[in-house]
């Protein structure tokens, strides 16, 4: 790693990862860097087996493994770890803007259950510091997922059905065994925050200087003049990064979606739930201090739109109308539970094993499905209904709008009508943002010199997670979802894609593939493992 006197930018001394965004995918890639025997994603069985592979690697036969390679491959067990820098826009510190989101909107504790995290290192291992620090009182349990062992002959006539369709549809049934139930708990804020600082210390990435505060705005890839082939990465304010591999963790994009296009004086009395800086706007927490009636609508059907809608009523707000474009709907986490239960193999391997990206973009699609709220929030909302401080719309939408710079209020129709809608004082759209890597003007010159495919915005990249199969510029997060699956944007995804980024970049750095690297990508389920697992002689 780098600290102060990085030499980031010596293009004769480039660095070995330049890792952009410091947000849980970033981090989760530089924890993995550092991280000699990963298990986050392995069974036990499989952990040890990786263990013993590791360390006798060496010295067995491997199939098909030449003396020489095997030799080389047993010295990397302690190899030195990578020079790495990073940079973030939000901030010169990890999970920055992840902190901010949750402050701002008070949100008390994360949607996902225990094993989201983004340590390599143990799967269960946000679990065991809860119960090392004896914080269990902050853990909220995730009801109504978890449910009891279902019968043999009922496993095997589901797990029939899910070969023949692919995945497993909404029957309604529980998908989760009890055996898992210690997983499914939600840690509180603060418990993912102190547990994510302690991977940050554990892995050294604490290191003063490690994470630099810049905006990159251009990607070049070229010779350096000597031959080698770098990166140099420039930000808005002239500094100029040179790497052998990039790291591009910068989260979902930055295109906010709105319903309509707004204009300046219309963006005054709104705010996109991206970007809000302040809550209420200050001249809706002027109107509570005076005591005057204040009316906020809140537009969206996701967690956020129902983490507002409550935010907005706790902080004084008269009444809040929540307009959604479909029906509300309502589940435990922002992927369908099949994904997350014990057959989410049967749906991951039928998602790595769809014949096209098109078909993959339908399957993330279906898991995905919109925007929901969880139960949870659902009774935090009826209870706002019951006391008539929010009025939840679904299927509606706002057809007409005028806005008034006089008495800086919006006069809004909508369809189907709501009689009663008085004047609103600030519109809140928690509508998403639009992940298009041909709308980041980061990437506008990767796509002009190294043109790749993308499937409604997101790139075609390669398994490793790559630009090219020769351009290491690797991206992880929402933007991968085309290889990672439904889940890429969430903590999963960014452990999963770290895994994958950091086998990339091994080989990138020892300049060509390794066989045994190969076969352990199978136990990151990247091919056959079992097949790699019984070639292993002695
Ligand atoms: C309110 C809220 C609650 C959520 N709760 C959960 C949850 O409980 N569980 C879960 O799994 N997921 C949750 N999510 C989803 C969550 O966004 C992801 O899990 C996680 O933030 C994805 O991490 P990321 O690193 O891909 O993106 P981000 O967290 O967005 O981080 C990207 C980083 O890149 C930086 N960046 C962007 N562009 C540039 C640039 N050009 N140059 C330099 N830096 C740049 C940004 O400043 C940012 O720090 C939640 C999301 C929100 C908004």
């Amino acid at each position: 790693m780098v600290g102060k006197n990085n030499p980031a930018s010596n293009p004769t001394n480039p660095l070995d990862v330049f890792i952009i965004g410091a947000g849980p995918c970033g981090l989760a890639v530089a924890a993995r860097l550092q991280e000699s025997t990963p298990s986050a994603l392995f069974t036990d069985e499989e952990h040890q087996r990786y263990l013993w592979i590791r360390r006798h690697g060496g010295r067995v036969a491997l199939a098909g493994k030449g003396k020489k390679k095997q030799r080389k491959e047993a010295a990397r067990g302690s190899r030195s770890s990578p020079k790495i820098l990073v940079l973030d826009s939000s901030s010169p510190a990890w999970l920055e803007k992840w902190h901010r989101s949750f402050r701002t909107l008070e949100i008390a504790h994360l949607r996902s259950p225990m094993f989201f995290h983004v340590d390599p290192g143990d799967r269960d291992g946000m679990l065991a510091y809860t119960r090392e620090n004896r914080r269990e009182g902050e853990l909220g349990e995730i009801s109504g997922c978890v449910g009891k062992e279902i019968s043999k002959h009922r496993q095997k006539k589901r797990a029939n059905s899910v070969r023949n369709r692919g995945a497993i549809g909404g029957d309604g049934e529980v998908e989760i065994d009890e055996r898992d139930r210690k997983d499914y708990f939600a840690p509180s804020s603060a418990l993912f925050a102190d547990y994510s600082a302690s991977i940050v210390e554990r892995y050294g990435l604490d290191l003063p200087g490690l994470v630099v505060k810049g905006e990159a705005c251009d990607i070049q890839y070229g010779d350096d003049g000597n031959g080698l082939r770098v990166f140099s990465v420039r930000t808005t304010d002239g500094r100029e990064f040179y790497a052998r591999a990039v790291v591009l963790a910068i989260g979902p994009g930055r295109t906010k979606i709105y319903p309509f296009p707004l204009s300046d004086e219309e963006k005054t009395a709104s705010s996109h739930s991206s970007e809000i800086g302040c809550f209420p706007s200050p001249r809706v927490q002027g109107m509570i201090q005076q005591r005057r009636a204040s009316n906020v609508v809140v537009v969206g059907g996701g967690l956020t739109s129902a983490q507002i809608v409550d935010l907005a009523v706790r902080r004084g707000v008269t009444r809040v109308w929540h307009l959604m474009r479909s029906d509300v709907k309502v589940k435990h986490f922002d992927i369908a539970l099949p994904w997350m239960g014990k057959f989410k193999n049967y749906e991951k391997a039928a998602f790595w094993s769809a014949d096209t990206d098109e078909e993959r973009l339908e399957k993330i699609q279906a898991a995905r499905n919109g925007g929901s709220i969880t139960p949870h929030y659902l009774k935090i909302l009826k209870q706002h209904v019951a006391r008539r401080r929010v009025s939840i719309h679904p299927r509606t939408v706002i057809s007409e709008r005028r806005y008034c710079p006089d008495t800086q209020t919006w006069q809004l129709t909508t369809d189907p009508p709501i009689p009663d809608l008085p004047a609103v004082d600030h519109i809140y759209f928690a509508t998403g943002v639009k992940s298009d890597v041909n709308e980041l003007p980061l990437l506008q010159r990767m796509q002009r010199e190294y043109p790749i495919e993308t499937k409604q915005g997101l790139p075609c990249i390669t398994d490793d997670l790559m630009w090219q199969a020769d351009v290491p510029l690797f991206v992880t997060g929402r933007l991968a979802a085309l290889r990672l699956g439904p889940g890429a944007g969430n903590l999963e995804g960014a452990r999963m894609g770290a895994e994958r980024v950091t086998w990339g970049v091994e080989e990138t750095l020892e300049g060509g593939g390794n066989e045994m690297e190969t076969g352990l990508d199978c136990l990151c389920g990247m091919g056959n493992r079992y097949e790699r697992l019984s070639s292993i002689a002695g």
